[in-house]
């Protein structure tokens, strides 16, 4: 079976696609909150303010290129899905796409577990005061080390990612003494990207456990005879910046027909399932993403018809969205510093920051928008490509956008939708300094993670 809504997905060739950008946006100043944080407007001076403060103010007290994170809108992003899902879900905040000790606190105090992947997620959680039991943990290649420490502090879940990793968990649970809780991770055959998904017997990737073949099925045999082990159910990802609910239902369909293979083998109905994360946001205004009470209700919809159809219990369902909390509460504020128009291509705008602060546009072909927020222009659009500052052409941070043709050297431009996966992802490349993130509230502003400093670069290197 094959399906697909509306083409979508990355665009590989160089030039503007037909009907893309066929016309700059009526108003440049406008600041649409689809891809805005929510606290974000234009002041009666021109500027951009978030929380209440002016970006020139930002610039001044923490430099660019940084991150502002609009806090509030983070809490009612992460309150909204809690209160979608209720009592009888549990969402697991993704820590992969921005984790901090400040973020921990925010979600601990609105009721949301939180999934990390590697020890230092972990770590983090923990010094932050996420109680353990409210942790899973995840990962195709998970050290001793790291299972030994998830183990041993007692996390609520581990998503148990392959055969050795069954037994691995198994024996080092064992060795201290404990029955661990644990979902054993499948690939359902379901690939989707943003608007349109595959459904295959087989998914060629490195995560999970095929369904196919009955592999899956095995490790539910293999995983409910160790004593070290307690299984309590199925875990499933599908992929990311996903719109099109329709991958999730044939996910789940799969997910709770093994639920019956396993009730009809073996006696049990395991209680959980997890759908995973990769819910959409708005990148730029072509982008409608769901609504969290909607997402909420198609998947309990979803599972509740299913288990009626195969006459199981209905499991406690679990959620791991990343982005669709944290993406859209953020915005990178760059300097403007060189401008280079290219005759009847395009003009490049050189930022202060690139690559080492959004990997995405580079790595995935990502759609970013961008705006001018030192001030408001009357001139005309002009078609940009904002680069970065590396040795490097791939360096580009929005691919195609407009911005007002009057623009100069020392504007501040904002590039919005960059709460997940880019200080998560940033690099040192060029010797950069990773960005700040700081949170804005009501008027004040608090640094969550400094800027890097030369001096932590010479600390690594020790010569
Ligand atoms: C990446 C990932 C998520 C979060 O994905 P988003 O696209 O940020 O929602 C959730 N669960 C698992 C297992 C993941 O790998």
């Amino acid at each position: 079976m094959s399906r697909s809504a509306h083409p979508a997905g990355p665009r590989h060739a160089d030039v503007l696609p037909e009907g893309h950008y066929a016309a700059p946006p009526a108003d440049l100043n406008a600041l649409d909150p689809k891809v805005w944080a929510q606290t974000v407007t234009r002041t009666a001076e021109g500027t951009v303010s978030v929380g209440g403060i002016d970006v020139k103010r930002l610039a001044e007290e923490f430099g660019t290129p940084a991150y502002f994170i609009d806090e509030a809108d983070f809490r009612a992003r992460a309150r909204a899905w809690r209160t979608a899902f209720g009592a009888d879900a549990d969402v697991y905040y993704a820590g992969k796409a921005f984790l901090s000790r400040a973020v921990v606190r925010w979600l601990n105090e609105e009721g949301l577990n939180l999934d990390v992947c590697s020890g230092g997620e972990l770590t983090t959680a923990l010094s932050a005061g996420m109680p353990a039991e409210r942790i899973a943990f995840h990962g195709n290649n998970k050290s001793a080390e790291e299972i030994e420490k998830a183990v041993s502090v007692g996390v609520g879940h581990i998503v148990l990612d392959s055969f050795q990793e069954i037994v691995r968990v198994a024996h080092i649970a064992e060795r201290l003494g404990k029955r661990q809780r644990v979902l054993i991770r499948v690939t359902v055959g379901v690939e989707a990207h943003t608007h349109e998904f595959i459904a295959t017997a087989h998914e060629d990737q490195k995560f999970g456990i095929a369904l196919a073949d009955g592999q899956a099925a095995e490790a539910v045999r293999r995983a409910l005879k160790l004593d070290g082990l307690e299984l309590v159910g199925i875990h499933s990802h599908i992929g990311s910046q996903i719109f099109d609910m329709a991958g999730f239902e044939v996910a789940a369909r799969r997910v709770v027909s093994l639920l019956a293979e396993i009730r009809d083998e073996h006696g049990v109905e395991l209680p959980e399932i997890d759908l995973g994360g990769g819910l959409g946001i708005a990148y730029t205004s072509d982008d409608d993403p769901r609504e969290p009470h909607e997402i909420a209700k198609a998947l309990s919809e979803i599972v509740t018809r299913e288990c009626e159809v195969a006459g199981l219990r209905t499991p406690r369902i679990s959620v791991e969205p990343g982005r669709a909390i944290v993406g859209p509460t953020a915005f990178t504020l760059y300097e403007v510093g060189t401008i280079k128009p290219l005759d009847g291509l395009r003009t490049y705008v050189s930022v202060d920051g690139g690559m080492s602060d959004n990997i995405r546009t580079a790595l995935y072909d990502a759609e970013y928008s961008v705006a001018l927020v030192s001030r408001t222009s009357d001139a005309e659009p002009m078609l940009v490509r904002v680069v970065g500052k590396h040795c490097e052409s791939g360096d580009i941070v929005v691919r195609d956008a407009f911005l007002p043709a009057d623009l100069a050297p020392g504007d501040l431009i904002a590039v919005p939708a960059t709460g997940a996966y880019c200080r998560s992802m940033a690099s040192n490349y060029n010797h950069a300094l990773r960005p700040p993130v700081v949170a804005v509230r009501d008027g004040e502003a608090r640094v969550i993670v400094r800027r890097e400093t030369e001096e932590d670069l010479l600390r690594l290197d020790v010569g």
